[in-house]
């Protein structure tokens, strides 16, 4: 029997490399973006479906599952990617800024392990991979707010790792650093100007992948480049 995977952030940079990657390996993949264009064609590409929407809204995980489950009628794999940097300036605070980014890269992940866990265990268990950051190990001065919602969802995973076992659901977190995708193209001409390496895309869906194997049992993993992980390294 095929696994079935959701993915959100799917339409671009990590999220869609991992639905190409699962589909690869067999994967039927249920695929959810606020962008209507791109998730329509990942989503084509990989033979799965979709659902458009905001995911710092609750009720798009529970749309999301509830496709998975009409379509597939299980779900085995689980992967909370979706994700913005933050650009809060304390110098000129916005509140609404603040919570925009919250709403998008921590209580996503909140309502995403919610909505997903009955169909999950309902399934015989499974694997949920967060996409954090190493900006959520280590301060990262340029953008506070994101590496604070990044360390949240680790502190989420950390926690739920004993109760989830119990049901037979695993939980992980990845931490790329800089990675080759749309959403560090401002910072693109820097990184390379100082030589800092970055990954690819799919380089870091092949971590998630391993966090995805029946045999891993893993919880934090690191994938890095380019930024020590070290808050100390400024000094
Ligand atoms: P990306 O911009 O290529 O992809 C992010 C996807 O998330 C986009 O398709 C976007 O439309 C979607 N998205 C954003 N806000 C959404 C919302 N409210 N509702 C639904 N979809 C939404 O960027 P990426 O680099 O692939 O980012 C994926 C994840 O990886 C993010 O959580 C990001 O924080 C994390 N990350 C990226 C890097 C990096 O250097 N690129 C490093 C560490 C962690």
């Amino acid at each position: 029997m095929s696994r079935v995977a959701l993915i959100t952030g799917a339409a671009s940079g990590i999220g869609a490399a991992v639905a190409r990657r699962l589909a690869a390996g067999g994967a039927d993949c249920v695929l959810v973006d606020r962008d209507a264009e791109g998730v329509e064609r990942v989503g084509k590409e990989v033979g799965g479906v979709w659902v458009v929407g905001d995911v710092s809204s609750e009720e798009t995980s529970v749309r999301a599952v509830a496709l998975a489950n009409e379509r597939y009628g299980r779900l085995d794999l689980v992967h909370l990617n979706a994700g913005t940097n933050g650009g809060v300036d304390f110098s000129a605070f916005d509140a609404e800024r603040y919570r925009t980014v919250m709403g998008i890269n921590a209580d996503s992940v909140v309502y995403g392990v919610a909505a997903a866990l009955p169909l999950l265990k309902s399934s015989g268990g499974g694997s949920i991979v967060v996409t954090s950051s190493m900006a959520g190990l280590v301060g990262f001065g340029p953008d506070p707010i994101y590496s604070m919602s990044k360390h949240a969802v680790i502190g989420l995973v950390r926690a739920l790792v004993e109760p989830l076992a119990a049901a037979g659901v695993r939980i992980g977190a990845v931490c790329p650093g800089f990675t080759d995708t749309p959403l560090i193209a401002p910072a693109k001409d820097f990184l390379l100007a100082a030589g800092l390496p970055m990954m690819t895309a799919d380089e870091v869906a092949e971590a998630v992948d391993g966090l995805f194997r029946d045999e891993s049992s893993g919880t934090v993993l690191v994938v890095q480049s380019g930024m020590e992980p070290t808050p100390y390294r400024h000094a």
